[in-house]
């Protein structure tokens, strides 16, 4: 069986406690992990402070960083179809998905970071009178902890490590302990890029148990952290113990809104992919759907009839439609919700249980779910299920569609699907989440930031402004007049 050891300062390092990686599809043991006890974290923590401080990383120029994260992009693609196996065989994933999505977008992140920083991270200078000018510098923030969630494993640790390590921080990525195996892969192929030792530290372990050394200590400048907003809450509150620099990407419960002016068959088919896609464990999933009323019912039909015909499957079959939930405790997680849910007088429509399938009984497999007519007063209306469940409820007019959208807590993504672009347009602008996809679902690129409103976090992933997330803005203002400096050379009449 595979052994998989943290990454610390350069070196590969087994610990004496280690975690068996279980594959979602089949409830087996694939691999061991090791798991960080306090002597690693301070290994860790000592090492990126140390990288930082005293090593050459931060020194770098831009075009000398460029070529170390241009080599960890190329190290993911020649590694392209084993990492989407080991994705896949410990997070549930279709292959399909990790091999077309995950992978692929996971090495153009440090592509991206490679090729566009430059621009991102130059100075800028201003002159704010005749004989001063400022020099606006973009510092690295200095040692940062990326923290991850199981869902996306290998393509957040990314979209994180790439920003951070342009911007010219050391690391500390901590994966999620269900899912750490490709991010401990990419520590081999963080070495084999050259960069230099302890620049990029992975550290697996239990988030309750190594989260809060990760986040209060003195040695660590940022935070970005991705994953549900009571682990969010914790990490704010250990950071503000010294006041850091935070990101956070949190929960989501989006609204996917469809005008009855739609070809029917497109929304249906690209509404079911915006739910049940990774078994609707996607933060972005649109777990509401709204449709107008005059075709409410016939979208409700075919919506029904579709869902009941994915094929469900071990997540390493290509012909798998939705494979396993990450665990048994996940799925237990939503059946709860939907228990609540029925309690409350919520028609399931179909799905609701986990199948009755043989060969997938020793999987966290669970049928897609379809609730309709949910009332706003229902819990499941505005708690996050993470699972593949889909409420679809009826409006009337853009103003009801917006007020429903808005009517949760989370303020992560939202869809609209009409052909009345200047309408959808205007609803765009009326919807309070941070990311609207119009007539499409799902795509994030490289160019475009993307983060939440409200309690789904702050700060930004990607684009400009999430990779400047990970610096820090210097001021260095030079005067040059002549007799020195009128107001401050005078002030008391030396
Ligand atoms: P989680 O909050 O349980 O765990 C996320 C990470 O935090 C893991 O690495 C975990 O080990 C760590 N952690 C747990 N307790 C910690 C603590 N006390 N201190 C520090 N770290 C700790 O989330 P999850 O179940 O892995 O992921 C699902 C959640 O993530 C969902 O709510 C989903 O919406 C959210 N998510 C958000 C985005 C986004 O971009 N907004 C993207 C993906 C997932």
């Amino acid at each position: 069986m595979n052994s998989y050891p943290l990454f610390i300062n350069g070196q590969f390092i087994e610990t004496a406690k280690k975690q068996n990686i279980i594959n979602p599809s089949t409830g087996k043991v694939i691999a061991e992990a090791s798991l960080a006890s306090p002597k690693e974290l301070e290994l860790g923590l000592a090492s990126a402070r140390e990288a930082f401080d005293s090593g050459p990383w931060p020194r770098l120029s831009l075009l000398e960083r460029r070529e170390f994260i241009s080599r960890i992009g190329q190290g993911i693609l020649d590694n392209a179809a084993d990492l989407a196996q080991l994705e896949t065989s410990n997070s549930g994933k279709p292959i399909k998905e990790t091999t077309f999505m995950d992978i692929p977008s996971s090495a153009e992140a440090f592509e991206f970071a490679a090729h566009n920083f430059i621009n991102y991270l130059a100075s800028e200078e201003i002159k704010v009178c005749e004989d001063a000018r400022a020099n606006l510098l973009r510092e690295p923030m200095g040692v940062t902890t990326l923290i991850v969630p199981w869902n996306y494993p290998l393509l957040i640790a990314c979209w994180k490590l790439a920003s951070a390590l342009a911007c010219g921080n050391t690391v500390i990525l901590k994966p999620s302990s269900l899912t750490p195996l490709t991010a401990l892969e990419l520590a081999k192929i963080v070495r084999q890029a050259g960069l230099p030792d302890g620049v990029v530290n992975v550290i697996n372990g239990s988030g309750s148990l190594v989260g809060e050394s990760l986040c209060a200590d003195k040695r660590i400048d940022m935070v970005s952290f991705t994953g549900s907003n009571e682990t969010g809450k914790k990490i704010i509150q250990y950071s503000s113990k010294n006041v850091k620099k935070m990101t956070m990407e949190l929960g989501g419960k989006s609204a996917g809104i469809v005008f009855d002016d739609v070809d029917l068959d497109v929304a249906v088919n690209s509404c079911l992919t915006s739910i049940f896609l990774n078994q609707g464990q996607m933060c972005t999933a649109m777990s509401r759907i709204f449709v107008q009323e005059a075709i409410y019912e016939q979208f409700l039909a075919a919506f029904t009839e579709k869902a009941k015909r994915i094929k469900l499957g071990p997540a390493e079959d290509f012909q798998t439609q939705m494979g396993p939930l990450i665990n048994d405790a996940q799925r237990k997680k939503v059946i709860a919700g939907i228990e609540k849910a029925r309690a409350e007088g919520v028609k399931v429509v179909c799905g609701g249980k986990i199948p009755d399938i043989a060969e997938l009984k020793n999987g966290y497999f669970f049928e897609p779910t379809v609730l309709a007519n949910v009332g706003a007063g229902a819990h499941i209306f505005k708690e996050e299920v993470f699972g593949p469940v889909a409420l679809i409820n009826k409006f009337s007019s853009s103003d009801e569609a917006a007020i429903l959208a808005n009517n949760a807590d989370f303020g992560l993504a939202a869809c609209i699907w009409s052909k009345d672009l200047p309408r959808a347009r205007d609803l765009a602008g009326r919807i309070n989440a941070g990311t609207v996809w119009i007539n499409t679902y799902g795509m994030f690129y490289n160019q475009l930031p993307y983060g939440g409103f409200k309690q789904s976090g702050f700060g930004k992933e990607l684009g400009r402004e999430g990779m400047l997330e990970y610096s820090r803005l210097k001021n260095v203002i030079l005067d040059q007049s002549p007799e020195g400096k009128p107001l401050v050379n005078y002030w008391y009449g030396f």
